[in-house]
């Protein structure tokens, strides 16, 4: 499959999975000195490779493409430009880490999958409104040191060496936010503590193809 094809089929797995709907969320995937980036306002299933833009990462909005890109090319931009580990980002607007955004609240160590995302914690961003460089510059915070962040009152934001691998942390994080709400409801996670969590990460550089970013 082409870049393309693959973002085309991760923003259908991302509604598919409960992790977006409608045309909310969009998609990033590095390709060179540009980025290829999902069009603004189009539900998942009505997007064709050729709808996808590309857009110059040393650029400021030009784009070249029969639609429009994603109101949020700018975070799009900035992560692919301030982190080049990462060769994808995937932004959605799944239930639960919304949930949580709304009240802006972070994920502590609740389960050691938080390990993944780099640390004992995932932040929530400030506030700031939709498709503006103030978001950016709010999430590009809220991810220092860290593979994915809550938007607050917005949604959530992961950053893969792969695509693969930005889904599969766009899952885990939902998955973390649904054990948070759902443990608090019942006073509260017993936490892990530091050493905890670096004996995760270091399991987790030997650990399975996805953890990895390897396709399969
Ligand atoms: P786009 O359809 O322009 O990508 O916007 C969706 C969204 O989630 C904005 O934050
Ligand atoms: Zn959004």
């Amino acid at each position: 499959m082409t870049k393309r094809e693959d973002i085309c089929a991760a923003m259908v797995a991302l509604v598919d999975t409960g992790l977006n709907r409608g045309a909310s969320g969009n998609v990033s995937v590095r390709d060179g000195d540009h980025m290829l980036i999902t069009p603004s306002g189009v539900p998942p299933r009505d997007i064709a490779p050729g709808d996808i833009a590309r857009m110059p990462l040393a650029g400021d909005g030009e784009w070249e493409g029969p639609l429009a890109p994603s109101v949020e090319w700018r975070f799009h931009r900035d992560i692919l430009n301030a982190r080049p580990e990462m060769g994808a980002v995937v932004h959605t607007h799944a239930p639960w880490s919304t949930v949580l955004a709304v009240a802006r609240r972070p994920i502590p160590a609740v389960h050691y999958m938080i390990a993944a995302f780099g640390g004992a914690d995932v932040r929530c961003s400030d506030y700031a409104t939709y498709g503006t460089a103030e978001l950016s510059v709010a999430v590009l915070a809220a991810l220092k040191d860290r593979a994915g962040c809550l938007m607050a009152n917005h949604g959530m934001v992961v950053g893969g060496e792969s695509l693969t691998k930005a889904l599969w942390l766009a899952n885990e994080l939902e998955a973390l936010a649904h054990q948070h709400y759902h443990s608090a409801l019942i006073g509260g996670a017993h936490l892990l503590n530091d050493a905890e969590i670096e004996a995760t990460a270091r399991g987790f550089s030997t650990y399975g193809a996805k953890a990895r970013g390897v396709d399969r």
